[in-house]
């Protein structure tokens, strides 16, 4: 006889950022599948579109980069009990060619954006004296030099600090928050980037897996993270990696 699984996250409000595409919208589709409810933030009203077709998530179309923005959306999803600040972009360039401008971009998305939305939803949260938990989608890169990606891995480094000393100053109110850094994820983009052999071979020679993420094995641990099942984990910067860092 088998027993059925309640599903993690019935009726929890969970607040998605970046769900149009890659590992946010396999998240948010992961997310009902367990019983949440779903709040969608992205920039393109396509994939908003169609990821409500598919889920019946409400949605709302944003450019985070916008300060302004980025809090009136996270005032609008009230109440919540869970946020995924997964929105995030990469603009390649050497360290010696990285200009102000595309550090400022790129800081303005990684981690002015989950700082902000996080603090509307944690205020919230104090209020009601409410529980609820943070999972940033930060990255590998945060935690080694990797070449190219000055700004990004800086942003992530800076979004890993950040769950850090929330865990710490939030983490008394009942709010955990916590990391997960991936390697290489398989997106679609992520796909065309990696199809050079020589590239992706020299990268995945350092993975002991031999193999690159699926999206579905990042946005499981988001969701283990958002659930009582992580309930005693707070802080944490967590690879999903294969092994990278040990090989
Ligand atoms: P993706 O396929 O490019 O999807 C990113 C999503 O975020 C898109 O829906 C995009 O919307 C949205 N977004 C980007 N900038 C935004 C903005 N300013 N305002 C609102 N929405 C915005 O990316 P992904 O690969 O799934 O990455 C998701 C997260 O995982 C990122 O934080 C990334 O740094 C991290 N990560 C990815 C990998 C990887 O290999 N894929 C590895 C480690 C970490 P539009 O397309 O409409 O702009």
């Amino acid at each position: 006889m088998t027993t059925a699984i309640a599903p993690r996250l019935m009726g929890k409000r969970i607040l998605v950022t970046g769900a149009g595409k890659g590992i946010g919208r396999v998240t948010a589709e992961m997310l009902v599948s367990e019983g949440a409810e779903v709040i969608a933030v992205s920039r393109s009203a396509e994939d908003l579109g169609s990821l409500a077709e598919r889920t019946g998530c409400r949605t709302h179309i944003v450019d985070l980069a916008d300060a302004g923005a980025a809090g009136a959306v996270a005032r609008q999803a009230l109440p919540l009990d869970g946020l995924v600040n997964n929105a995030g972009v990469v603009e390649l360039a050497p360290f010696l060619e990285t200009t102000a401008a595309l550090f400022e971009r790129v800081m303005a998305v990684n981690v002015r954006a989950p700082m902000l939305i996080s603090q509307i939803v944690a205020r919230d949260w104090i209020r009601r004296e409410a529980r609820g938990a943070i999972v940033n989608v930060s990255s590998l890169a945060s935690l080694w030099g990797t070449p190219d990606h000055a700004a990004y891995g800086a942003s992530k480094a800076a979004l890993d600090s950040l769950t850090m000393t929330m865990a710490n100053e939030l983490g008394p109110f009942g709010i955990r928050t916590n990391s997960i850094n991936p390697v290489v994820t398989l997106t679609p983009m992520a796909e065309r980037a990696w199809s050079d052999p020589a590239k992706a071979g020299a990268m995945l020679a350092r993975i002991p897996l031999r193999r690159f993420a699926k999206p579905k094995e990042v946005a499981s641990v988001i969701c283990f993270l958002l659930s009582d099942a992580a309930s005693m984990i707070n802080g944490v910067i967590l690879p999903v990696d294969g092994g990278f860092r040990v090989a």
